[in-house]
């Protein structure tokens, strides 16, 4: 369709409409119908046309000019149809439609505007024929579809837009019907699960999950909830087509989907979420270092194997307590790296020695535990350990260092009879200690004295931190007497609990665990005090005694104290006690393994003008090379060979040998535990010259040395105390 000659005026145009009688009007119609027709044609908003068979336009009226794009009025008559079409192709295809059905009908096709616009028709035509059958021409109507198309493309657009989000969500979408089936998946579900769209659609979830694991009851709860409107979130594990099962995330919520009501889920793979969740749970379950089972898994282990036990007769378990030997002494002097390095090769050996079923841990530190699950006795237990040492026996090659580990193992047999898991650990953990104080790379079984001991010691513990303040530790004074003259020349302090309910304890009951608890600090101060205190009194009462000196001992716990001459010192100002009359006891063992700030201290203390005495000389370690390192003024004697003097030649000799190497040091020999005349008459000859033992006094209590200063301070005095503690009913004297 098309119009030929624009410069026809309106009213040719008009009579040229009907030129083959088609106007009913001029076949001879009701005169004014032709007009009715006419203002029909003209008026209606329908385009109408009329075409010759070949193409050329016979009729068009203004409603399909003014769609055609030309202006009003214009005759498109004469113009050949198939100009208009945007695309040739579609006159073509017109063209066959008519020629085969002999009516196109709402033929959808675009027409080119002379200003160059595309508009959208819809046209309806058929083929009018004469009497023979021939086609006369064809007429149509057209409709201008521009804006319903606009609207369809808008729409087409919208679905697109649409389907692309749908399928550009990471997420797996699958929309459910209500049935619960699938209706739609996006691209992520097909990429996570490896069907297609066509292999999903239809199906129930049921297809996609990893139904050994998942509850499908629940997942059905789910689903009817979230259909209720009650959105829903929970786990699930998917299979994939390949059969692989993943953990994952869903949420379910109701929607409307192209208006039907519908469940949407989406998805997410958890896989990475849950591993990150299972490395956490493993770290808090695992030592960092070695990978091994920490003291929190291992105590859990060590419960269930106890439970186990209980539950059937006669299985046991064993847990091995294992402390590396000499393992700080690897740390300090080639650094922790290799101390690091240590702990793991150890590690691999220590697993190298286990069945499966058994859990070695590692503390902490160097201490590792081992539980042993189903042994039948203590020998498997034993049989542990001994491969145990025959696996750390080979040495350790670590940059360049031979390293040969051992350890030391406590064993706990572990039965039927219900105890804690601390309890156990307890044992093991004292068992070893044990192992440890008998020599390197040893082994020890609990048995129950350990533990008696031990709780007996725990005791002690507790009751010791509260001896101080509630003033049961009390001090005892025993007398020290110049040999040449016979006076008593000053007292050594010597610590005694009053126990409420064990009476007087002797200080190697409690001086360990106070060394082991630190309580060695406060008390050891408190006798220092104590002891200075009352040496202040006696000079004060008794002024002509005014030399008479007080020997404290001191613990090696104490002497590696920062804080110990500053204390004495203070103790000494405090008290008013003149630095030249205190006299510290230090052992000999205290000074063999002394480093470099204990003698600091010693010279400190010298400095000031306390007095350094070496105590239970000639028990240690008799190497005397070291001596003259240390600022001494007198060596003490050890009681042991005193004692044994008078019977022992060897002994004796020994006690000559000490006294002339304190001579030769050019310090005073002072003899401990003198029981008997002879032994005082034999040290006399050996020009040894201080004594001090139950022959001339045992350790007193302060108003029993007051007693002895009445009576005069020689050694007369002495024996008359000893006297009284023997024989007259004067008891009290002596200690009490
Ligand atoms: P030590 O320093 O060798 O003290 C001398 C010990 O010999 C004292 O025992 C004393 O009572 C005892 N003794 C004295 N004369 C005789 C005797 O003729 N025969 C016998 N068999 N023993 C005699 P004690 O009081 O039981 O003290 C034992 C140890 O406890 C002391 O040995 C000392 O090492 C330590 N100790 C005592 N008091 C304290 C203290 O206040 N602080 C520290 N750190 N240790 C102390
Ligand atoms: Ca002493
Ligand atoms: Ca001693």
């Amino acid at each position: 369709m098309s119009s030929d000659s624009p410069s026809d005026t309106g009213s040719a145009f008009q009579r040229r409409l009907w030129p083959h009688g088609f106007v009913p009007g001029e076949d001879g119609g009701v005169p004014g119908d032709a007009d009715r027709y006419r203002s029909f044609f003209e008026g209606v908003p329908v385009g109408l046309y009329r075409t010759t068979p070949d193409g050329v336009l016979l009729d068009v009226n203004p409603a399909l000019i003014r769609m055609m794009g030309y202006p009003e009025g214009i005759p498109a008559a004469g113009m050949r149809a198939d100009t208009v079409y945007a695309d040739p192709e579609d006159r073509l295809r017109w063209q066959r439609i008519m020629e085969r059905e002999g009516v196109v009908q709402d033929f959808e096709f675009r027409l080119r505007r002379p200003d160059g616009s595309v508009v959208w028709l819809r046209d309806s035509a058929r083929a009018v024929r004469d009497a023979m059958g021939k086609v006369v021409w064809y007429e149509g109507v057209v409709e201008d579809i521009s804006d319903e198309r606009r609207k369809v493309q808008a729409l087409r657009e919208g679905e697109r837009s649409y389907r692309s989000l749908f399928n550009s969500v990471t997420e797996a979408v699958y929309i459910h019907d209500r049935e619960g089936r699938f209706l739609n998946v996006n691209d992520a579900v097909l990429a996570m699960y490896g069907y297609t769209r066509e292999e999903i659609v239809g199906n129930t979830p049921a297809m996609l999950a990893d139904t050994e694991r998942v509850d499908m009851e629940a997942i059905c709860t789910h689903f009817r909830r979230a259909l209720a409107g009650e959105p829903q979130q929970f786990e699930w594990w998917g299979r994939r087509k390949n059969g692989e099962c993943f953990p994952k995330e869903v949420t379910l919520n109701r929607a409307f989907y192209f208006g039907e009501e519908v469940v949407i889920a989406v998805a997410r793979d958890v896989t990475e979420r849950k591993r990150a969740e299972e490395r956490l749970r493993h770290e808090a379950l695992h030592d960092a270092l070695t990978g091994l089972p920490n003291r929190f898994l291992f105590m859990d282990r060590l419960a269930q194997a106890m439970r186990r036990a209980q539950r059937h007769d006669g299985s046991c378990y064993a847990v091995l307590f294992l402390d590396l030997d000499r393992f700080k002494v690897v740390n300090d002097s080639l650094g922790h790296h290799v101390g690091d390095q240590m702990l793991v090769r150890v590690a691999s050996r220590l697993r190298g020695c286990l069945r499966p079923p058994d859990t070695v841990a590692r503390f902490g530190g160097d201490e590792f535990v081992i539980l042993l699950e189903h042994v039948a006795g203590l020998a498997d237990a034993t049989a542990v350990a001994r491969r145990i040492q025959g696996a750390l026996a080979p040495p350790v090659v670590l940059g360049g260092h031979e390293l040969i580990a051992s350890a030391s193992m406590g064993i706990v047999l572990g039965g039927g009879d219900a105890e804690a898991p601390e309890h156990v650990l307890r044992h093991a953990d004292m068992a070893m200690y044990r192992a440890k104080a008998s020599g390197l790379g040893r082994y020890q079984v609990f048995d129950h004295a350990m533990h008696e001991q031990a709780v007996h010691r725990l005791e002690l513990e507790i009751e010791l931190r509260r001896a101080l303040e509630r003033g049961e530790i009390a001090v005892r004074y025993q007398p020290i007497v110049s040999l040449s003259t016979g006076r008593v020349v000053g007292f050594e302090a010597l610590a005694r609990w009053n126990h409420p309910e064990r009476g007087c304890l002797l200080p190697q009951e409690f001086i360990p665990v106070a060394e082991d608890t630190g309580m060695i600090q406060p008390i050891g101060q408190w006798i220092l005090r104590e002891a200075c205190r009352q040496l202040r009194r006696w000079h004060d009462r008794f002024p002509e005694d005014r030399s008479l000196d007080m020997s404290v001992n001191l613990s090696p716990k104490q002497l590696v104290d920062p804080d110990l001459v500053a204390s004495v010192a203070r103790t000494l100002q405090e008290t008013g006690v003149d630095a030249t009359s205190l006299q510290l006891e230090i052992t000999e063992s205290a000074l063999i393994h002394s480093t470099e700030p204990v003698t600091a201290t010693l010279r400190q203390l010298r400095a000031m003008g306390v007095r350094l005495h070496m105590d239970d000389f000639g028990t240690g370690y008799s190497a005397l090379g070291y001596l003259h390192h240390f600022p001494l003024d007198a060596l003490k004697i050890d009681r042991s060979f005193v004692g044994r003097m008078d019977t022992d030649s060897k002994n004796s000799q020994l006690v000559r040998t000490v006294v002339s190497l304190a001579h030769s040091l050019g310090i005073a020999a002072i003899a401990e535990g003198v029981e008997t005349e002879a032994q005082l008459a034999g040290l006399r000859g050996l020009a040894c010259e201080y004594a001090q033992g139950f022959l001339l006094a045992e350790p007193l209590a302060p108003e029993a040395v007051e007693t002895l200063f009445r009576a005069g301070t020689d050694g007369a005095a002495m024996l008359r105390v000893v006297a009284a503690r023997t024989g007259d009913g004067h008891q009290t004297v002596a200690d009490p």
